[in-house]
């Protein structure tokens, strides 16, 4: 059983020491919630909801804690607070679809066959092991478990490794509302208990890397149970020649460096259209150069640390690729003290696709910029990548429709950037090794939970045997 040691935030504090949950305390976990899922999927859908309700209340209640402990591992409080902000969101966003999608009409007779009538029944998946990362440890937690709860599965999940603190006060709020705390529970761990709790589960959430999610997509199809994999981007930005400049480079910084660029929707890749290049890059220099961090006090600046310390090190080295391959830095760079790391943001040209900063994700705030002649170019740039997370584009809104629409992206922005982190009622598909699965947004971000029983009613005399016995046919 492996003991973990999450260190202090950069700027001093206690350690955090955990034991990791062991295969074994995984399967009980599991049994554990396997048998009171039924009594839970039995329930009304009402009385389901009013668990979650209950739970949002005391979420409310454990409020200063859990962003306290965000705080501490992330090491940025308003986003902690959005974060909190945003889960109870998600809650309310379900208690409120939940009613009319889980009684949808499902019944009426089959055209292929017009003898026959069918009921649908919707029996949930079971238990849904949701296996989630650090850069937004409760929002991406409860994304899917909210969900999935309230289609009546059970719910074990295991947060990342590297931001645990908020498990306790999450855990602590859970446990206030009975009926949820049989069918949901939290295991702290790493890799071990992650793949223990894939094992161990019906189906599986995973939001994470693409080397992982490669090795849980693996284990799922050897196991046979449906996965739903949200994993990276390299999320392309064009700025068409009809942009307004000012405005496109506020977006841009804002959509690449927001949470110090560690959210999968951070835009990685910057296409300018060359009539507004030079303008774009000094103004969006400017504003760049202007980004502050908080490296003296949490509550102060524009950007926090980088959370997982190993990053750092990643965003260096390509940012070392792109300057020994002939990139040139306007500004920005690592800043390193104390234990801790930071990125003022960096804007870079001269940069090319077969740099590391093209080829693997960043999740830091550097931005690359290029230049391109005409529409198709902009595209065949932006679709030239494995990834196909999402993407944005800024320009006429017709205009930018028209190139949207021919870009390799789950979902695109226009005239914005990264509003999936603000729409979770419509549905996207990832393109690339960005994720499989159904949509976690949208109504399928319920419905994926839910195995549908044909019930089908032979509404004539059974068909008997002898009307499949060959017989020999007279010629005409
Ligand atoms: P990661 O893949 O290293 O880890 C994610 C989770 O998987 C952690 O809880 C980890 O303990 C667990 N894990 C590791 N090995 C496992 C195994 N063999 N079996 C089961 N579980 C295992 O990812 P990370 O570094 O924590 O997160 C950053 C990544 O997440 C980035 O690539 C980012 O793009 C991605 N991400 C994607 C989305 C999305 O919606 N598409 C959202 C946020 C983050």
């Amino acid at each position: 059983m492996t003991n973990f040691l999450v260190a202090a935030n950069p700027r001093g504090g206690a350690g955090y020491r955990f034991q990791a949950a062991s295969p074994t305390d995984v399967l009980a976990a599991a049994e554990r919630l396997r048998a009171a899922q039924p009594d839970w999927a039995a329930l009304r859908v009402d009385e389901r909801l009013s668990a979650l309700e209950a739970w949002c209340e005391a979420l409310r209640a454990t409020g200063p804690e859990l962003v306290a402990a965000l705080t501490e591992d992330t090491g940025r409080a308003l986003l902690s607070q959005a974060e909190l902000d945003g889960a109870l969101g998600r809650i309310e966003h379900w208690r409120r679809q939940s009613p009319a999608l889980l009684s949808q009409p499902s019944q009426g007779v089959s055209a292929t066959a017009p003898s026959v009538r069918y009921e649908h029944r919707c029996d949930p998946l079971g238990l849904v092991a949701v296996i989630s990362p650090w850069n937004f440890p409760l929002l991406l937690m409860l994304v899917d478990a909210v969900p999935a709860l309230a289609a009546g599965c059970a719910v074990l999940a295991k947060p990342s490794e590297h931001t645990p603190r908020f498990v306790e006060p999450l855990m602590a709020s859970v446990r206030s509302v009975p009926a949820l705390e049989a069918v949901f529970q939290c295991l702290l761990g790493g890799p071990e208990t992650g793949a223990a709790a894939l094992d161990a589960a019906d189906a599986v959430c995973f939001t994470g890397s693409v080397a992982t999610g490669r090795k849980v997509g693996a284990r799922a199809g050897e196991r046979l149970i449906p996965a739903f994999l949200e994993l990276g981007g390299k999320d392309p930005l064009i700025v068409l020649a009809d942009a307004d400049v000012a405005q496109a480079a506020d977006i841009t910084l804002r959509g690449s460096v927001i949470a110090t660029g560690q959210a999968c929707q951070s835009i990685e890749r910057v296409y300018v259209h060359r009539s507004l290049y030079d303008a774009f890059v000094a103004k969006l220099t400017a504003a760049a150069s202007a980004v502050t961090l908080n490296t003296e006090r949490v509550d102060r600046g524009h950007l926090g640390p980088f959370i997982d310390p190993r990053q750092a090190d990643l965003v260096e080295a390509q940012l070392e690729d792109a300057l020994a391959n002939g990139a040139t830095l306007h500004c920005g760079g690592l800043v390193r003290r104390d234990g801790g790391a930071w990125c003022a943001p960096v804007v870079l040209t001269g940069v090319h696709h077969t740099m590391r900063l093209y080829r693997e994700e960043t999740f830091g705030p550097v931005l690359p910029v290029m230049p391109f002649a005409n529409d198709g170019e902009a595209i065949d740039l932006a679709n030239d990548s494995e990834f196909g997370l999402s993407a944005a584009v800024l320009g006429e809104q017709a205009h930018a429709l028209s190139v949207a629409a021919r870009l390799r992206a789950g979902a695109v922005s226009l005239n914005d950037a990264g509003l999936t982190s603000q729409v979770s009622d419509v549905e996207k598909d990832s393109y690339g090794v960005s994720g499989v699965g159904r949509s976690r947004m949208g109504p399928s971000g319920l419905l994926r939970f839910l195995r549908r029983q044909a019930l089908l009613v032979q509404t004539v005399p059974a068909a008997p045997l002898d009307a499949f016995k060959e017989v020999e046919r007279q010629p005409a």
